[in-house]
């Protein structure tokens, strides 16, 4: 099964991916989680995005198609995958429908006034998981729950990189769903209720899938 988990910044797309991709053993991949990898590594491609992550703007040109590619011919995405973050442009999906026929969409509905506010509290871990002090607490303080690393206050979580991301999700990454609109594979979730309940809606319409 191959999943693509769409929604504005806050809207729990990590947090529904993981939970889908525990409970079907799919492969968890989300393109800000690995581009923030090789920036903490201070790799060749970290040194090249630093400045568009931090700034909240897209990576320019194919390189995050060209990662995408080489990530889903891996041999554990043979089952599927579900991934976060990708398409974010016209170009991609057009990218990405060359490599990988896509089984469900989902896109996590939140206004921005709530997504901001989930936001400037969130606390993430470099596996991808993110935690909330009150709505997502981690069992220890500042402990991943299922990794143990620190979890640390992303840079782009603040204010001015915060109304950036949105804009472009609203002005690029909508134009993306009404592609999958047109196909069918399209399905909207309330992300304004609780974690448990948003992954309900989701997988009630993985289970017809199946
Ligand atoms: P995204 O990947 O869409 O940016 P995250 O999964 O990182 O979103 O979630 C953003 C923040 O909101 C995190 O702090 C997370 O713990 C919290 N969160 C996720 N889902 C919910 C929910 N349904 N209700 C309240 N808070 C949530
Ligand atoms: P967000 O919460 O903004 O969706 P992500 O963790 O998904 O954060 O992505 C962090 C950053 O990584 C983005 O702001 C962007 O700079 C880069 N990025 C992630 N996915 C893509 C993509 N598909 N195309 C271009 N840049 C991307
Ligand atoms: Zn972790």
């Amino acid at each position: 099964m191959k999943i693509l988990v769409f929604g504005p910044q806050g809207s729990g797309k990590g947090t529904q991916a993981e939970l889908i991709s525990r409970k079907y053993k799919l492969p968890y991949i989300a393109t800000g989680d690995i581009f923030r990898f090789h920036i903490k590594e201070g790799t060749q491609l970290g040194k090249k995005v630093k400045s568009y992550v931090d700034k909240g703007e897209l990576t320019p040109g194919s390189l995050t198609n060209e990662i995408v590619k080489d990530r889903i011919q891996q041999p554990d995405c043979s089952v599927g995958f579900v991934l976060d973050g990708y398409p974010r442009n016209i170009s991609q999906q057009k990218f990405l429908e060359s490599i990988a026929k896509i089984d469900l969409v989902f896109v996590i509905n939140i206004s921005d006034t709530e997504a901001v506010s989930r936001l400037k509290d969130r606390l993430a871990c470099k596996c991808g998981l993110s935690y909330h002090p009150v709505n997502n607490p981690p069992y220890k303080k500042g402990i991943c729950n299922k990794c143990g690393d620190k979890l640390f206050v992303r840079d782009d979580d603040k204010p001015a990189a915060i109304k950036k991301r949105l804009a472009i999700y609203h002005k690029e990454t909508e134009l993306v769903l009404e592609i999958y609109q047109k196909s069918n594979t399209l399905h909207q979730i309330n992300g304004a209720q609780g974690i448990e309940e948003v992954f309900a809606e989701i997988d009630n319409i993985i289970i017809l899938y199946k």
